[in-house]
């Protein structure tokens, strides 16, 4: 029978297969004709510890039966008030209020209205953002305009607002870069923010940057009076290593995006964390002067409890620990492809580890992704590249095998599809 179904980021003209899958375990994941694959990307890179948890799981479960859902202005409950106390311990000083959403791009687009809400009721008619080049902050209009300007994005073109761009600090080019942002953030038009994915640039192809870098640009913007806004919706819960990326650059965001694997990957949630400064701005007893944003599911009960289950793995397990494992597999199986002529640019940070592939036509519309998805299907391996870049971003409880079997894939495809020059 024909699905129904209208898939994101699928041209179903090319009819490639569609999975159908019925279970989760772990890295696994379980299909309805019976193969199993690993889950190389964490599901879109919000799956932490694991398909279906066993403590998530339950909390989920319980919450269900109790509260589902609340309004959120005006309201709380336990759920959202554990995780936002949890929160503000868990991450720089500078971050005291907790903004609750539903998904990356809706906590992005919180932080754009914040810093505007800040300067305007600091009476300074500053909006424009400058970002970082090859960024990627989420497929709403506000997220998309600050995101690097590419085939995703080019037919919506007229809605998106212009921002200044910064280049990205390539190895041999972070004083380029440094100097750019110093010259932007003292120009005529005086910027709002400096938005960033701190350390790695996901979507725009698993690039990274030293944590020296991020410290002497928000040192400039520190200077410059310019917000600085981290977005670790892909990089936060421990993608680098640590737990939050700024930790590895020791500074201290006016505000920080977090979403994916808040919940540990099990439920939609995401947060805009602010400091108080820009909570102060907001305050008033004026109600014109309050911040104009929620969406209908704002700290929905049952994903808070499942993000407040999250972060007691977080504080009862050795979850750093298991992600140093995962990241030295990870570079383990790097190093197996060291030789290979069809790799280029080995790169790796905590639990991602990426590998260009050489080929001809290599873009992200070339036909390259989709054959290389159809062949680690084959191998049993949900992998995604991201146009000619092989990536892993596994759950943290892949096992040295699972990470064995992925990188011998990785080595075939190459044999299979590289162009070495
Ligand atoms: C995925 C991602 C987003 C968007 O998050 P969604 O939940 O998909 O809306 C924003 N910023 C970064 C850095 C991301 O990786």
């Amino acid at each position: 029978m024909m699905s129904a179904v209208w898939h994101p980021f699928t041209q179903h003209g090319l009819g490639e297969d569609i999975p159908r899958v019925e279970r989760g375990e772990g890295a696994l994941l379980h299909l309805a004709d019976g193969r199993t694959l690993i889950d190389c990307i964490s599901s879109w890179w919000v799956t932490t510890h694991g398909h279906c948890e066993p403590r998530i799981a339950a909390a989920i479960a319980a919450q269900a039966g109790r509260l589902d859902q609340l309004i959120f202005a005006g309201h709380t409950h336990e759920p959202a008030e554990r995780v936002a106390a949890a929160l503000v311990a868990m991450t720089p000083p500078s971050l005291t209020r907790i903004f609750f959403s539903d998904s990356g791009s809706t906590a992005v687009e919180v932080a754009l209205k914040m810093a505007l809400g800040y300067w305007h009721r600091r009476g300074e008619a500053r909006h424009r953002i400058l970002v970082l080049e090859h960024s990627y902050h989420g497929d709403t209009i506000g997220a998309m305009s600050i995101g690097a300007r590419g085939v995703f994005n080019r037919r919506y073109e007229p809605l998106l607002f212009d921002v200044g761009t910064i280049p990205f600090p390539a190895p041999g080019r972070e004083q380029a870069a440094l100097d750019a942002l110093e010259s932007a953030a003292t120009g005529p038009d005086r910027p709002a923010a400096f938005v960033i994915e701190p350390l790695l640039l996901g979507a725009g192809g698993m690039l990274i940057y030293p944590a020296a870098v991020l410290r002497e640009m928000a040192a400039i913007c520190a200077r410059h009076g310019i917000l600085f806004i981290a977005d670790e919706v892909m990089t936060g819960w421990g993608r680098t290593g640590s737990f939050l990326a700024v930790e590895q650059a020791g500074i201290a965001p006016d505000i920080l995006c977090i979403a994916k694997g808040l919940t540990g990957g099990a439920l939609p949630l995401a947060a805009t964390l602010a400091s108080e400064a820009i909570f102060e701005a907001h305050l008033s007893n004026d109600r014109a002067d309050m911040f104009y944003h929620s969406s209908s599911y704002t700290a929905n009960p049952i994903a808070c409890a499942a993000a407040a289950a999250n972060i007691e793995i977080w504080q009862e397990e050795d979850v750093i620990g298991r992600i140093a494992r995962v990241g030295a597999a990870l570079a383990r199986g790097l190093e197996t492809l060291a030789g290979h002529p069809a790799f280029d640019n080995p790169r790796h940070i905590g639990a991602v580890a990426a590998v260009d592939l050489k080929a001809g036509d290599a873009g992200y519309l070339s036909s390259l992704a989709p054959a290389l998805r159809a062949f680690f299907l084959e191998k049993g391996l949900l992998l995604r590249p991201l146009g000619n870049t092989i990536y892993v971003m596994p759950p943290y409880c892949l096992t040295e095998e699972e990470a064995a079997r992925i990188f011998a894939a990785i080595a075939e495809a190459g044999d299979r599809f590289g162009q070495p020059d």
